[in-house]
């Protein structure tokens, strides 16, 4: 969202060396033929420990867990800087749409050109759908490109990467559960400008295009809510009530915060911002953007791994899960 910098600079991917979940997929994708040697996530480490019962492990795997997300953010990082269009960004999304189809997810790609200031850019939304027994829809997004920038590399670990992480997370752990309503996963292309500056119409193009198409194919209305998470992955992590959101929805999300005890995160105070949520909103969706833009890495060569945590994608998906229960019960109530 928002404003600053300049210019591009493609690929350079180093692509995802340590294959984690998929490692069939993970060498289609990247070329990559290094072996799994990585055994820093804790879930393996413990199996392999403890040898926990299978109840044990069933109880873990409905639970949101940061390392799963955090290795997802990692593999995104790894490709480098992603903006719409670069090879490394269709590297990036064939990752998220392995990652989706391997949990037995329907996905779809969704792709379109967008005519940008600086060219036409063949770009792909990627659409999760995890049935629930309502066809009415829960969204949840987040953009999976990162911003171009000509003089230095960018890439994005915060913005693009986190939210990314923490949807593909969330997808695993949706899987598990019992969904009354049907959950969308989103994950929009080219929300980023294609110039510097942020200016309307070079911004969004990817949640705006999946907005149009919806309302020409009529499924629009089906979709009840929107939660769309963007930098969501700061070691300082703190979020601002945001302004241009449906009110009730960010109500859930802050007192559901508050329960779970993250109140020091999400702060009561307001900040508006211009995200994938405006096209929702302006066709009526309730939408409520978890975004905290209070990030000095923010669109700079130091939005690392180093600045992000993954203490901060696991407050943020255990508050997304929890308050998800809390919406459907509300809509459930004929809100
Ligand atoms: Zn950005």
């Amino acid at each position: 969202m928002n404003t600053l910098k300049t210019k591009q600079r493609l690929l350079g991917s180093r692509c995802l060396e340590s294959a984690f979940f998929l490692p069939v997929v993970v060498l289609l994708a990247c070329g990559s033929t290094q072996p799994n040697t990585d055994l820093e996530n804790p879930l393996e480490t413990t199996t392999i420990k403890t040898k926990p019962s299978f109840v044990q492990r069933t109880t873990a795997s409905k639970n949101f867990d940061g390392s799963r997300a955090w290795e997802h953010l990692r593999q995104q990082v790894s490709c480098g800087p992603r903006p719409a269009g670069s090879v490394a960004l269709a590297v990036c999304r064939n990752y998220i749409v392995q990652q989706l189809r391997s949990l037995g997810i329907l996905v779809e790609e969704q792709p379109f050109t967008a005519t940008t200031p600086i060219g036409p850019i063949p770009m792909v939304n990627v659409i999760a759908k995890i049935q629930g027994s309502k066809n009415d829809r829960l969204g949840i997004a987040s953009h999976y490109d990162t911003k171009r920038f000509n003089n230095f590399r960018f890439v994005g670990a915060n913005d693009g990467g986190s939210s990314v992480a923490v949807l593909l997370e969330l997808a695993r752990v949706l899987t598990e559960r019992q969904n009354p309503y049907t959950i969308e996963l989103l994950f929009f292309d080219g929300e980023e400008s294609t110039l510097p500056q942020w200016r309307d119409p070079d911004n969004t193009y990817g949640s705006r295009y999946y907005v149009q198409s919806s309302q020409k194919q009529g499924s629009l209305t089906s979709l009840r809510t929107l939660i769309l998470l963007d930098l969501v992955g700061d070691k300082n992590l703190s979020f601002r009530r945001e302004a241009n959101s449906t009110r009730w929805l960010t109500e859930v999300i802050w007192s559901t915060a508050k329960q779970l005890g993250y109140q020091a995160y999400f702060l009561n105070e307001v900040m508006a911002v211009e995200d994938d949520h405006i096209p929702f909103l302006r066709y009526g969706i309730p939408a409520v953007n978890i975004v905290d833009l209070d990030y000095n890495a923010w669109h700079t060569p130091a939005d690392t791994l180093e600045a992000v945590s993954e203490r901060s994608l696991q407050i943020v998906g255990e508050v997304v899960l929890k308050a998800l229960g809390e919406i459907e019960q509300r809509l459930a109530s004929g809100l």
